[in-house]
């Protein structure tokens, strides 16, 4: 059975409570962050770890995130902490920033997928926050959606994916960035960006100079154990995804071409892009990198929803959140790219 508690107004003490025991006897609780729903269980917890990966359907070895409620708890995590992750935390945290660090013996090898490193964040959502807190542990919490499938921004997407199949889920209405957290490597020479992804590369490098771009961050294929996330296939909804780049006029029109192609082919087509087409269904990414990371996860849910077969997306700039979209759109797409 599962609980759903309705916190769309804002953190709800009482339902707190009943979903902090939950996490802390070992049992999963999706919960609201700023980037988009977890999916949460005891991070210390090998059973309770464990059955993320079996809600999720998610490959043994793509590694969970902890999250903490408070600057200390990082040292019951990590072995070492350097400097530049003092700094990062003090800047960034709570934010959508994740650290990845040596791990300490006493995480989970579950939990990191199987490595001796361990990533960390501290979320800003107050529902979160509150949670974690109230719960005392780590909590682990990968995105609330079947393992594949497009990250869930709101409570009825972690409805579709789960009810009846975790113990509780809290509604807090839909996240406010929409993209995950940017995840950094600081187990290396130089901070190594993972993940583009909420906090903007930008302010990263601000902070710490130079970041290493991972070349799976690109698309560039990769088998190194570092990004155990990025060789699976990820935020696909079921239509296919072909995602036109280049110059914005020239995307445009290409776009236009490809709808007529893939209608001529029989196909329903639907379209995601900042600039209006007419399709069989579209779907207005807004006009910022911002709107866009908001939108994009319930852009591809609900095109599925409108049971298109095929899904144009128009390219985003890569600055700020754009680097995120494009990272996100690029994998649902499983990199069939066309340039314009
Ligand atoms: P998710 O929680 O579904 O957004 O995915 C978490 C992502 O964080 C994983 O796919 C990894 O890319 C990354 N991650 C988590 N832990 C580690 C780690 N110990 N080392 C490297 N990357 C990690
Ligand atoms: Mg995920």
């Amino acid at each position: 059975m599962t609980i759903v508690i309705n916190m769309r107004e804002g953190p709800d003490e009482r339902g707190l409570r009943v979903a902090a025991r939950l996490i802390r006897n070992g049992k999963l609780v999706a919960f609201p962050t700023e980037t988009v729903y977890g999916l949460g269980a005891s991070a210390l917890d090998e059973t309770a770890a464990r059955r993320i990966f079996e809600a999720k359907g998610r490959p043994p070895d793509n590694p969970l995130i902890a999250h903490i409620a408070g600057m200390e708890w990082l040292e019951d995590l990590a072995r070492e902490i350097p400097d530049t992750a003092w700094k990062l935390a003090e800047r960034f945290w709570p934010g959508p920033l994740t650290l990845v660090l040596p791990a300490k013996e006493t995480v989970p090898r579950v939990t990191t997928g199987g490595l001796d490193t361990v990533a960390v964040r501290m979320p800003a959502h107050p529902i979160a926050l509150e949670l974690i807190r109230m719960s005392g542990i780590p909590v682990a919490a990968p995105s609330a959606n079947i393992s594949g499938k497009p990250s869930p921004t709101d409570a009825e997407h972690v409805v579709d994916d789960f009810y009846g199949r975790i113990e509780c889920i809290i509604d807090g209405g839909p996240t406010p960035l929409g993209v995950e957290s940017t995840v950094i490597d600081l187990t290396g020479e130089k901070p190594l960006l993972l993940r583009p992804g909420g906090l903007p590369l930008e302010d990263i490098e601000r902070v710490v100079g130079e970041v290493e771009i991972h070349p799976a961050v690109r698309g560039e294929v990769v088998d190194v154990a570092k990004a155990p996330g990025m060789k699976y296939r990820h935020y696909a909804p079921r239509a296919e995804v072909v995602v036109v780049e280049g110059n914005r006029a020239a995307v445009g029109r290409k776009i236009d071409e490809l709808i007529v192609e893939f209608r001529g082919r029989g196909l329903k087509v639907g379209v995601i892009a900042m600039d209006e087409h007419e399709a069989d269904a579209f779907f207005h990414l807004g006009k910022t990198s911002e709107e866009a990371a908001r939108n994009l996860f319930r852009a591809l849910r609900e095109l599925d929803r409108a049971g298109v077969d095929v899904i144009i997306a128009q390219g985003v700039e890569e600055k700020g959140l754009g680097l995120a979209v494009m990272n996100r759109l690029r994998k649902a797409a499983g990199f069939k790219i066309i340039r314009a």
